[in-house]
């Protein structure tokens, strides 16, 4: 069988199972499972698939049917200006949060080797994008997983930051090393009552790292508790929120001595990140 042929059979399978993306994903499957990029693919459609590799694409394509997200099947997703290894342990980094980077790289655009905390590091990509734009930053992240942690070793080693870089597995009432001049946190923070909703979108990814309680905010509350204690004066917190959770966060802010700086939009124009200042 050609290229052309698998590509057309791989989206008909996946049009039968209702994945939107059809046309994309075969695509991407198919680079995969030949270890070529799309433009190879593209430029070769008349190309025969050895048979080896076609049953490769053939489960991949199977594995996509049930809906498991794409960057676990490839086990990379890109982030901000890096590509990130994820797999099933991690929750898979979304471009919402990339507002995170982008405001915490304005806030310490002349900054000198600070210390920060990434809270509940996952895949890292929070943290290490950050480490890789400031040279001098030492960075520490904490994970409840283990699993997790792997993955952020992984990911600070392929990016060359490992020398930078001290991981813990704690959870955070648990974690008391250190002072840090910024934090930095996307914690759990969906409705345990949501998740089950959602489950088509997120039900392959950890819930762990989506599962913020009965009203959303229990990990967020524990995430400014800490902080609280672990930020020097004057330090920053910048925090990943809900889409319907700001009043709450920044009362919760307040009433642990945070200065409410700045509130900022996802690319759905709903409220994303909040970032305040320890006073
Ligand atoms: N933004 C993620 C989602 O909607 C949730 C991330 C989180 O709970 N921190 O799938």
């Amino acid at each position: 069988m050609d290229i052309q042929s698998a590509l057309k059979k791989g989206q008909s399978i996946l049009i039968d199972n209702n994945i939107i993306s059809a046309k994309l994903d075969s695509e991407i499957l198919m680079s995969q499972a030949v270890r070529k990029n799309k433009e190879f693919i593209i430029l070769n459609l008349n190309k025969e698939i050895k048979k080896k590799d076609l049953e490769y694409f053939d489960n991949l394509i199977q594995e996509r049917a049930k809906s498991r997200p794409i960057a676990q099947i490839i086990k990379k997703k890109d982030f901000w200006k890096y590509e990130f290894v994820v797999n099933n342990n991690v929750l898979i980094p979304r471009p919402d949060t990339e507002i995170l980077i982008e405001q915490t790289l304005k806030l310490v655009k002349n900054k000198n080797r600070l210390q920060i905390l990434d809270i509940g590091i996952g895949s890292g990509c929070i943290l290490m994008s950050i480490l890789k734009e400031k040279k001098n930053f030492i960075g520490t992240g904490i994970d409840i997983s283990n699993k997790s942690l792997q993955i952020s070793k992984v990911n600070s080693q392929k990016l060359k930051i490992s020398n930078r870089l001290r991981l813990f597995k704690s959870n955070i009432d648990n974690f008391n090393t250190g002072k840090y001049d910024l934090i930095i946190s996307n914690p759990p923070y969906i409705k345990k009552s949501d998740l089950k909703c959602l489950e088509k979108d997120i039900g392959f990814e950890p819930k762990q790292a989506l599962d913020g309680g009965f009203d959303g905010l229990s990990e967020i509350r524990k995430v400014i508790n800490k902080s609280s204690e672990l930020i020097k004066k004057n330090g920053h917190l910048v925090l990943e929120i809900g889409f319907d959770q700001k009043y709450e966060v920044k009362n919760i802010l307040r009433n642990k001595g945070f200065y409410i700086k700045k509130t900022f939009k996802d690319l759905s124009n709903h409220d994303r990140c909040i970032v305040s200042i320890k006073i």
